[in-house]
């Protein structure tokens, strides 16, 4: 008989151990899985467990004989059961990967086997196991796979262009839209070495690498690379990061927009206040209206981004100041055309309605659009410029890579005189580096600075950047040309200074013209901003200076939601500030040669519906840098190790038809050199452990809106 340490690949309360032991009698673990005659296991082979009531497939991990452990098994206050079967005797997943899963699970406060599941072949691959001498570890050096290479995007169409601009022939594609069959092709090839270069998007940093030796991460701040809108929130940069450590391969950073030399290109900032005042009500300034106008008469291109999509953010009624909200969301909802027809759709789950004629409050016909989106721009661009041939990029335009990519590649070859953008742009920054735009337009800076977020200062920094990249490559503007004769249509009234008027360049539109990053952005000041930003952290204790963890609860009724929220944050409050003496108790998976609580205490112990009723073991270690005796948990100040926010509802307080409630913790990072460690996850882990199983924990969100 044999004593199994095995990781169940199913989500497992938090406050429950995540390893698992069980006994078996069919086989003992060997080092080579060529001994399949003998029922020789290896580490990473799949077995079926059973878990409370069900049953679960897990992951060997370890296994010792049963005669090692007799003293400790006749102690133990629980029974030990048998794995029901074993589904496969060779390993399902590599030592690293088993590695990973487990470090994933501590980092991020969730049973690593969610994240072992991850790491799985796709279904039905077929021969998952190639031949050890191939591709195992123990393949000799004539037989060894060539070098790995893997490069993760932020989005699919930016996998999709650099798989195709990719000169390697033993490239392979890899992300979340790809067919059942093509996942299994790259699966396996990566698997057998086969693959060479791999990219995709953030998935692809589970893949079972064979000899990986570079990881590139292009455009790394671009947030897609957080799994921000499914669970597990996992952020790949962070696993590549590791995954390089437990592979001893090289991870280097590739940053288009940065890279580039910013050449002369002084963006303008126009304040559209004074257009206002001047009468201009229509979303083009004077200056940015003739540029375009010189550039079109001049044969050249222009590029306009505005950063929502969609007609107008939301419509009002003048009268009674009735605004269109999703029935499932606290949203308004946003005006587009749809099928060439005026509707209203929710941004959040995609709730169609029809566009009201009359405000169906107070019948008023003064229901009125207000703000604007990609779509909107189109239409009174048409109108500016008739004549011009425009092209929209956006997700309603193009919602597939290959249609983006063709409008990027049609503005390239000239096809059109103007390109309307949405974020969407940024995935395609290298295709369009080939074009030469005269004239760019960021139309409203206000809706990137007014997110109430820490990092919506650097967002719009590398926004504009990114923009103003684009710019590089146009002709140098022609000195001299000036007002060319064509008529300022009645609308324009012009007031705005002559400086830029006619000339090219990159116009920056904001009804805050003094706002700090727009002064940053004037002085072409990067690391001006780059200070400023980090003093403004560093006092108010954000990131890198702390590691923010996000608990959000959901509820459809709106008082059970609140409360729920206020009754943890009380809790998390006091346990912070007055830890029980016992020492903290490593996290469950940490634990490492004993044995595991077996799964029939499982059903038992599983804490339904949180943690009332449920006795909070452990405390909290003292750290060392405070008094002796004295924790350093407290929520009164910026001095202290654990910052803890009161429960406050989301920005969307409601969302799909739920109340949304967020409480933020701020764990102070000490000492920035040594990064967040083994002993700072133990440290945090011992405070979210009382976080109910029915909160979502979201560990370094990409907001805390
Ligand atoms: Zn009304
Ligand atoms: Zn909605």
């Amino acid at each position: 008989m044999y004593l199994l340490d095995i990781i169940p690949l199913a989500k497992i309360p938090h406050t429950l151990p995540q390893i698992l032991s069980y006994f078996s009698g069919q086989a003992k673990l060997g080092q080579s899985p060529a001994q399949r005659g003998n029922q020789t296991l290896s580490i990473g082979a799949l077995v079926q467990i059973p878990l409370g009531r069900r049953k679960e497939k897990g992951i060997i991990i370890g296994a010792r004989d049963i005669a090692d452990s007799k003293m400790e098994i006749k102690s133990a206050n629980f029974e030990l059961r048998n794995v029901n079967k074993i589904i496969s005797l060779e390993p399902v997943l590599t030592k690293q990967q088993i590695e990973l899963a487990l470090f994933l699970g501590q980092y991020y406060f969730c049973s690593p086997g969610i994240f072992a599941k991850m790491s799985l072949p796709p279904k039905n691959t077929p021969a998952c196991h190639p031949d050890p001498a191939v591709a195992g570890e123990g393949s000799r050096a004539n037989a060894r796979p060539k070098f790995q290479t893997l490069i993760l995007t932020p989005t699919i169409s930016r996998a999709h262009s650099s798989y195709e601009s990719s000169s390697s022939d033993n490239s392979v594609l890899w992300h979340s839209e790809l067919t059942q069959k093509q996942k299994n092709a790259t699966w396996l090839a990566v698997k057998i070495g086969q693959a060479q270069t791999i990219i995709g998007t953030r998935s692809a940093v589970f893949l079972p690498f064979t000899n990986l030796k570079k990881i590139i991460i292009e455009d790394k701040t671009n947030p897609n690379h957080k799994s921000w809108d499914m669970f597990p929130h996992y952020d790949s940069r962070l696993i590549a990061q590791k995954l390089a450590k437990i592979l001893k391969s090289k991870i280097t950073f590739s940053d288009k927009s940065h890279a580039l030399r910013l050449r002369e290109i002084i963006p303008v900032i126009i304040d559209m206040r004074e257009e206002l005042k001047g009468g201009n009500f229509s979303i083009f300034s004077v200056d940015l209206y003739e540029a375009v106008k010189n550039a079109l008469t001049a044969n050249q291109q222009i590029i306009l981004f505005i950063n929502r999509r969609g007609l107008a953010n939301f419509i009002l009624c003048r009268d009674c100041g009735y605004v269109a909200k999703c029935q499932n969301c606290d949203a308004p909802l946003a005006h587009h055309l749809i099928n060439s027809r005026p509707a209203l759709l929710c941004h959040h789950c995609g709730t169609k309605e029809i566009s009201p004629k009359t405000c169906p409050k107070c019948k008023s016909w003064r229901i009125k659009t207000v703000g604007s989106g990609s779509q909107k721009v189109e239409a009174e661009t048409k109108k500016f410029f008739p004549d011009a041939k425009i092209l929209r990029l956006d997700s309603d335009s193009a919602p597939k890579p290959k249609d983006q990519q063709k409008i990027i590649a049609d503005f390239v070859a000239k096809k059109a005189d103007i390109l309307i953008a949405t974020q969407t742009i940024f995935s395609w920054l290298a295709e369009l580096s080939a074009a030469k735009p005269q004239v760019i337009g960021l139309l409203s800076a206000d809706t990137l600075l007014h997110i109430p977020d820490f990092r919506s200062g650097e967002r719009t920094f590398q926004t504009i950047r990114a923009l103003q990249s684009l710019r590089n490559n146009a002709p140098r503007p022609i000195k001299g040309v000036r007002h060319s004769g064509f008529k300022v249509p009645d609308t324009l009234t012009v007031s705005a200074p002559l400086t830029q008027r006619g000339v090219g360049g990159f116009f920056i539109q904001t009804y805050n013209p003094n706002n700090s990053v727009l002064k940053y952005i004037r002085n072409n000041d990067y690391e001006g901003f780059i200070k400023e930003d980090m003093a403004t952290r560093q006092a108010l204790n954000y990131p890198p200076f702390s590691q923010i963890v996000k608990l959000t609860f959901r509820h459809r009724d709106a008082n059970k939601a609140g409360q729920e929220a206020k009754i943890l944050a009380e809790k998390l409050k006091n346990i912070i500030s007055n830890p029980s003496p016992q020492s903290i108790i490593p996290a469950p998976h940490q634990v490492r040669g004993k044995l595991r609580r077996e799964s029939e205490t499982y059903s038992s112990l599983s804490v339904r519906g949180g943690w009332e009723g449920f006795n909070p073991g452990p405390g909290f270690r003292v750290h060392r840098s405070g008094r002796p005796g004295k924790p350093d948990m407290t929520t009164d100040g910026h001095t202290n190790t654990v910052e803890l926010s009161p429960a406050l509802p989301a920005f969307l307080p409601r969302e799909k038809g739920k109340f949304v409630w967020n409480i933020i913790i701020k764990f102070k990072i000490e000492n920035l050199k040594l990064k967040i460690g083994n002993e700072f996850l133990q440290h945090r882990n011992s405070l979210l452990q009382y976080v109910p199983q029915n909160w979502e924990i979201d560990v370094d969100p990409e907001n805390l809106l």
